[in-house]
């Protein structure tokens, strides 16, 4: 064992070796160090609204992620260990067996998890244990803002308007030379099969497979057209596809950004090159919005306090979660969805906007849903979107209403997409009762009333 400081770094949502800020933090204070990763099984069982906090698709990303990031930390004589159960008691544990001076980690973004990092603060502080935090999953750090936090603006124009004069600011990713040392000896990664054969499409979960991915991407011709392209239903190359490696952090914000300005430099700039950036800075005013807002990012009445007109019927949520709705072109993308873990911002926007317009559905519902199954998962952006929406976050038009005859003319004319996906409408007719007695609607019922209003 290697005497002097001892640090312990917990992994969360920062599932990589390169440009981790608050790896390098640690690295730098400690004279040995162990890594960890906090598996808490009950994630995957029914939580809010039905569904689970982490389904299969991001499972499978998780669990090849862990793989890659413990062969990544073996480059530099580290491992991973994979600890199982809630954080606290899990940390709390291995605490009991360890000695250790200093515990760093990532500052979560997520509400929940920032009330989890609050318990462990006052926990390893009762310990007599220095703790640290690292913000940075953002492009700016809160002190580079323009504005205090509590000055966001309300839309996303005006906050792309202060930012953009910031973007020579954003900082370069940083490299990680060595590590000190492990605490303890290596221990296989015990909590999970080493079976990473399958995966979904290309999506293969993990900080080498993101790099490999962000390097090929920008090997193309593909980032020149974006914008053209970045609203197509089923297409590869039609957009960049880098977003579940930034939400599990196998690929830093940082990172990707300066992929984009190397690539400006060697290609061009043109309005494509442009536009991945501007699209990253939703992704920036999501992450502030939910720090500014905090639990009015999750309540049904959003961040105004009024409260949409719509419920929920468990028979409509049935029918759109399994893609069996009397709309194809949503029959298709739910399809897809619960297929791969993956569909593009246009299908995301026309499913949930079905989901609130046509099916008059509770909009939290549908969030947990795609918090389910979507790969991808990220709480600002996801819960920032569904607000959007549904009218009740951050939209200045009050909601948005997809008219899905009208989306599909334009974005699956020949219906390939629909066939694809097999999305041909087999709408049974609802229960006219709810459980309570209450009348329901037929499922055509509800489409010609969605159509009327
Ligand atoms: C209802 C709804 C729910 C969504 N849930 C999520 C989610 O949980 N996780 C998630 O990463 N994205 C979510 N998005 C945003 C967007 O659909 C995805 O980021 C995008 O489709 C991912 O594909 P891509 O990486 O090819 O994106 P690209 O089009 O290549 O964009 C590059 C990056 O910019 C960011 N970005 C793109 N579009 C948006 C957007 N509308 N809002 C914020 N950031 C954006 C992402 O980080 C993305 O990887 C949601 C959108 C909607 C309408």
């Amino acid at each position: 064992m290697v005497a002097g400081k001892r640090g312990l770094f917990i992994f969360n949502r920062d599932l990589r070796v390169q440009d981790n800020l608050a790896l390098l933090a640690i690295c730098k204070q400690v004279d040995s160090l162990d890594c960890i990763y906090v598996h808490n099984p009950a994630q995957a069982s029914a939580d809010n609204y039905g569904c689970k906090q982490l389904g299969q698709h991001s499972q499978q990303f998780l669990l090849q992620s862990l793989h890659q990031l413990d062969n990544e930390l073996q480059l530099f004589g580290q491992h991973l260990k994979v600890l199982s159960g809630p954080l606290i008691s899990s940390i709390d544990n291995y605490l009991q067996h360890h000695q250790i001076d200093l515990v760093v980690q990532s500052a979560p973004y997520g509400t929940d998890e920032q009330r989890l990092a609050d318990s462990l603060a006052n926990k390893l502080s009762d310990l007599g244990i220095t703790y640290q935090q690292v913000w940075q999953h953002t492009l700016f750090s809160q002190t580079q803002l323009p504005f205090r936090l509590s000055a966001l603006p309300a839309h996303f124009t005006p906050f792309r308007q202060k930012i953009e004069p910031l973007f020579p600011d954003v900082a370069n990713s940083q490299a990680l030379i060595s590590m000190p040392p492990p605490v303890t000896k290596a221990s296989p990664l015990a909590a999970f099969s080493r079976d990473t054969k399958q995966h979904i499409q290309d999506f293969q979960g993990g900080c080498q497979a993101g790099i490999a991915h962000l390097v090929a991407y920008f090997g193309t011709d593909a980032p020149l057209t974006y914008k053209q392209t970045r609203d197509q239903l089923d297409s590869w190359t039609s957009s960049s596809k880098l977003s579940p490696w930034l939400a599990w952090g196998c690929l830093s914000v940082r990172q990707v950004w300066q992929q984009i300005l190397n690539y400006e430099q060697q290609k061009g700039a043109n309005q494509s090159t442009y536009w991945l950036k501007f699209e990253l800075l939703w992704r920036e005013y999501f992450h502030w919005y939910l720090q500014r807002h905090q639990h009015k990012v999750f309540g049904f009445s959003g961040i105004h306090g009024r409260a949409p007109l719509t419920t929920f019927h468990a028979d409509y949520f049935a029918i759109w979660c399994a893609g069996n709705t009397p709309y194809p072109l949503v029959n298709a993308i739910m399809h897809q969805l619960n297929q791969t873990g993956y569909i593009s911002n246009r299908a995301r926007q026309i499913a949930a906007s079905c989901w609130v317009n046509e099916l008059q559905g509770d909009w939290r519902y549908g969030a947990a849903y795609f918090q389910q199954q979507l790969l991808d998962y990220d709480v600002a952006v996801n819960w920032g979107n569904w607000q959007y929406i549904a009218g009740v976050g951050a939209d200045p038009r009050g909601g948005r209403r997809f008219d899905l005859e009208k989306q599909t003319r334009l974005y699956d004319p020949d219906e390939r997409y629909i066939r694809r996906w097999q999305g041909e409408a087999t709408c049974q007719p609802l229960a006219t009762r709810d459980a309570v007695g209450w009348p329901m609607q037929t499922c055509a019922e509800a489409v010609s009333a969605g159509n009327q209003a």
